[in-house]
């Protein structure tokens, strides 16, 4: 066990180094390592703190990225010159859209990876960054100015070192408690050990924590499987690759199979339900619910007779298959029984048992839009540590964290990204205004304004903005904004060339004849015309590249729909951005319950669209607390008394 009275005596001999640094980010994971790489790439000497340096750009559970709104948190951390999406170009095995068949706005792009290869590619990409150091210890406290309530450095195993601003990104690590069956054992992950004095740190500057739980399944031989009796599924014939820099994808793609679970897995796994972990009673903490274990399907969906089981190659060369769909706190005999009675699996060794993890996490309304916490100054917190639970969610916390970590000590604006700009907006703005009750993860359904936020648009979106803060590098830019001059160039080429319905039907293409004149671009609207059949037509339409042909093509198809929800944002904007002073006593504003009051008072939102997004806060209170500030502001802003 961590013994804090030996833990308080080191501290007090720590040396403090000469070396200082604008920001330290701390973890080496998905948050981490792309908090790291932006700081470094905005100008700021940073250091990257991680326990072991040989994990770093881990993927502690499922070897792959992207999937249902995750793709689109991958294009957009791409957008701002992030690393996650070019290191999974660099290690896809296995690349496929999801919900191929549906419109552009709710695609997910998907690629199974190879783990070793990605890794690889994550320590090239921070190799590369000049203002980068790398060292590996373990953080155990945070120094930290009282006076200024400011962190300025952190506590290393020998020694301290200082700092601007501090990225923390410690993932399952805090407190962490693996779980198999009804044994326990300390770790951040399967053979990493926990960290524990940061999780004292927290409570004794009175931050709130909370406690969660992941798992992973059991990981199988590859031999040991009969895939003769396997459905095949191998990846997309035409590949897309997650980078807006890149244009194919060189990887070797290999397939990967499915089974089924089957009611003799179901009968083990219901006899044995009460060894499980999770069911036992010996985890009391919330699962994601959008990845529950092998146990809480078969309990929880007793009508269903199977589920699929999609078994992952972890590698062009590994002997590892990872099987999706039954992650479990089995004891080890049964997880083995049950694996064995799944169709293929009859033979399976077992080279690592799945287990479940339980560890603290930080409330996340305890922070502000920067990811900066409210309590510490200076002090940013980002990825699992945060209550989300996915590679990509951290990413894009990270990416964040580490841009205003850095801009923070070039004394430069804040960067933030609202609902309406990004998917990123999404996702930071659900953990600091709603808080998590279960471990947070993306999905397209959750962002209001989705046929803008499209994945193809990310760069679009997101590279100017990136340009601005000085976190795109200089071949990106260039290369954006070629593409920017090129679709610039093609839409006015061929903005002009039009065709009425009639037009059209002299060449057997039959629309509804409404008169109305459209360009190519707007003819691809009708599911009876692709661009192969403008193509026979026109041929010069050939020269057009195809991936500016189908973002002019999407542009067209949403138009309408895109202009709505502008007007949309514009309306709510204006009573969105209304400031509310720092200092506004929420208990002269009439009619609120003392749910809202505590919960305002806890989250001090600075603007009132943060107020309408508070869970709880109903629409009434919002009306009021938006008629209070306006009453309140005409009497009082000549005579200067709020800090707005
Ligand atoms: P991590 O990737 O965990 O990285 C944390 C980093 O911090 C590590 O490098 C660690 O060494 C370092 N660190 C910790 N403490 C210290 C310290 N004191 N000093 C220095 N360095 C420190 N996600 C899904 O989407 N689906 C799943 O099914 C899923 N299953 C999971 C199963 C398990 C068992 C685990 C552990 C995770 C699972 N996840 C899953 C979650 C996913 O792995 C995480 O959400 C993601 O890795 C979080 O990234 P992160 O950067 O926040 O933290």
């Amino acid at each position: 066990m961590f013994n804090f009275e030996k833990n308080k005596e080191i501290k007090k001999k720590h040396k403090v180094s000469r070396e200082t640094y604008k920001v330290i980010v701390v973890g080496g994971g998905h948050a981490g390592c792309e908090a790291a790489a932006a700081a470094a790439r905005i100008g700021c000497s940073t250091l990257l703190v991680t326990n072991n340096k040989s994990k770093i750009g881990e993927m502690s559970c499922n070897p792959s990225i992207g999937g249902l709104g995750k793709g689109h948190l991958v294009r957009e951390i791409d957008a701002l010159d992030g690393i996650i999406a070019k290191a999974i170009d660099m290690s896809g095995i296995q690349f496929r859209i999801l919900n191929a068949s549906k419109g552009p706005a709710v695609r997910g792009l998907r690629a199974q990876a190879d783990r070793n290869l990605y890794k690889k590619a994550i320590n090239k990409f921070l190799k590369k960054e000049k203002n980068l150091k790398i060292l590996e210890d373990e953080v155990i406290d945070l120094d930290i100015n009282n006076e200024k309530k400011s962190a300025c450095g952190v506590v290393l195993s020998k020694k301290k070192v200082s700092c601007e601003t501090i990225v923390l990104t410690t993932g399952t690590f805090l407190n962490g408690l693996i779980h198999i069956g009804d044994k326990k054992k300390s770790a951040g992950r399967i053979g990493e050990k926990a960290t524990y004095g940061l999780s004292k740190t927290f409570k004794k500057y009175g931050f709130n924590l909370g406690r969660m739980k992941t798992g992973t399944p059991p990981r199988i031989a590859y031999k040991s499987i009969n895939f003769k009796k396997l459905k095949r599924q191998d990846s997309d014939k035409k590949i897309i690759p997650f980078s807006f820099m890149n244009k194919s994808i060189k990887v070797r793609q290999i397939p990967c199979f499915i089974t089924n679970t089957n009611q003799k897995t179901h009968k083990i796994i219901e006899k044995n339900i009460a060894k499980s972990a999770i069911y036992s009673g010996q985890i009391q903490s919330t699962g994601p619910r959008y990845c529950p274990s092998i146990e809480d399907k078969i309990i929880k969906f007793k009508d269903k007779n199977q589920h699929h089981i999609f078994l992952e190659p972890e590698g062009l060369n590994s002997d590892i298959i990872y099987p999706n769909g039954i992650s479990t706190s089995l004891p080890e005999n049964i997880q083995k029984n049950f694996v064995r009675s799944i169709d293929g699996l009859e033979d399976a060794k077992i080279l690592q048992y799945g287990y479940a993890i339980e560890y603290d996490y930080v409330d996340p309304l305890q922070l502000s839009n920067t990811l900066e916490t409210n309590k510490i100054n200076n002090l940013y917190l980002a990825g699992q540590i945060n209550g989300t639970t996915g590679y990509e969610e951290a990413a894009a916390q990270g990416i964040i964290a580490g841009i205003n970590a850095a801009l923070k000590t070039l004394k430069k604006n804040e960067f933030v990204l609202s609902r309406s700009e990004a998917y990123i907006g999404v996702l930071i703005d659900d953990l600091v205004n709603k808080g998590v009750t279960e471990p947070y993860r993306m999905f397209t359904s959750r962002a209001e304004y989705r046929l803008l936020l499209r994945s193809d648009n990310a760069d679009l979106r997101l590279t100017p903005k990136g340009i601005l803060i000085g976190c795109v590098t200089k071949s990106r830019n260039k290369k954006f904004n070629e593409k920017q001059l090129l679709l610039k160039k093609i839409e006015k080429k061929y903005k002009n060339m039009t065709f009425s319905p009639n037009n059209l039907l002299k060449y057997g293409i039959k629309i509804n004849l409404d008169g109305k004149i459209r360009n190519i671009f707007d003819l691809l609207v009708f599911k009876n015309i692709d661009r192969k059949k403008l193509e026979n037509i026109w041929p010069k339409i050939k020269e057009i590249p195809n991936d500016i042909f189908e973002e002019l093509k999407t542009k067209s198809v949403y138009k309408g729909y895109v202009e709505r929800q502008l007007q949309d944002i514009s309306d709510l904007k204006k009573d969105e951005e209304l400031k509310i002073p720092k200092n506004l006593d929420y208990n002269k504003v009439p009619n609120l319950t003392n749910e809202v009051l505590e919960k305002l008072d806890y989250i001090k939102p600075k603007n009132l669209g943060e107020i309408t997004r508070i869970s709880g806060v109903t629409p009434a209170a919002v009306i009021n607390i938006l008629r209070f500030v306006n009453k309140k502001k005409t009497n009082y802003s000549k005579k200067n008394k709020w800090a707005v």
